[in-house]
């Protein structure tokens, strides 16, 4: 005898969920990445194609996780979109306006991009602002109203060797989010975190996102990460570094720690983990080889 589901499937989008698909399309594309590639070359190394035309589009507040295997590109596509580097084909356009070089327009949590060491946790947010030529006390103002958002009022005079590897990442989330970016760029922000702390910022980050109204472009290696945060996701393979698929995230929000134990949740993960299966022998050479690199 079979048993009825109860549970939808998640193509079976609630209404609510729909509405919210269908508000975010309508809303002004911030960033457009157009047939971007790179390839890195350096005398007497082989040449890599580390991005091959690679195109997709985020719209205003939306937040846009990119996955892939290690290697297929994605850190290489944040510094391009931070303007770090520079493609060899293709453009973006943020707010309408070609990337060239870095610019305030956009804040950055990298996991290897930390706090300045010499400075307090409040004067690390203020950083920003000052460069924007904002007056002292409105700086202050700010960076308190940051701190706050982020759960760190009380820690303004802290240096980051006083404070937890957690703390330094909501830190860098506020000094990112105070001089008021286009998008923030995110490149495995939480990927030295021990998986307890991992978990709760990305809670955190999903509340913090919500509450500040901002466009995100999250790069990680972790698919119930990216499930877990996203509203669209975009799977990459590797060499070269491509768009594979993308992905809509058809779960409720706000995104709570219940979430994890949706079917919906579990489906989706399960469906991007069976994608980034390697599809060709080639493919699966190269994983098992840069598994023992
Ligand atoms: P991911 O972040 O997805 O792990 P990366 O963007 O770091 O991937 O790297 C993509 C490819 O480009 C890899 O093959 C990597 O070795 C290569 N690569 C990245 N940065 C450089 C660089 N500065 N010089 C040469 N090769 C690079
Ligand atoms: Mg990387």
């Amino acid at each position: 005898m079979s048993v009825a589901l109860s549970v939808p499937d998640y193509r079976e989008q609630a209404p609510e969920v729909a509405a919210r698909f269908t508000k975010l399309k309508e809303r002004p594309v911030i960033l457009d990445v157009q047939g971007l590639s790179k390839t890195f070359t350096a005398p007497g190394r082989p040449t890599t194609l580390a991005l091959s035309d690679v195109s997709f589009q985020v719209h205003r507040r939306e937040l846009m996780c990119v996955i892939g295997p290690s290697g297929c590109g994605k850190s290489t596509l944040a510094r391009l979109v931070a303007g770090l580097e520079e493609p060899n084909g293709g453009r973006m356009l943020l707010d309408g306006k070609p990337i060239d070089g870095p610019g305030s327009d956009r804040g950055m949590v990298f996991q290897s991009y930390t706090l300045f060491p010499w400075l307090t946790v409040q004067k690390n947010v203020e950083f920003g602002l000052k460069a924007q030529a904002v007056e002292a006390a409105e700086r202050a103002r700010i960076a308190r109203e940051f701190l706050a958002l982020v759960k760190l009022g009380g820690f303004e005079d802290r240096y980051p060797y006083e404070i937890s590897g957690g703390m330094k990442q909501r830190a860098a989330i506020a000094r990112a989010l105070a001089p008021d970016p286009d998008i923030l760029l995110m490149d495995e922000p939480f990927g030295a975190l021990d998986a307890q702390t991992r978990v709760l910022l990305q809670e955190e980050l999903a509340r913090i996102v919500a509450a500040a109204k901002r466009t995100v472009l999250f790069v990680t290696h972790s698919i119930e990460e990216a499930v877990f945060l996203a509203d669209r996701i975009v799977v990459m393979s590797t060499h070269p570094g491509c768009v594979r698929s993308i992905h809509n995230v058809k779960l409720p929000r706000p995104r709570t720690a219940k979430t994890r134990s949706l079917a919906d949740f579990i489906t989706l993960t399960q469906e991007l983990w069976d994608s980034l299966k390697p599809q060709s022998r080639d493919e699966e050479e190269n994983a098992a080889l840069r598994l023992h690199t």
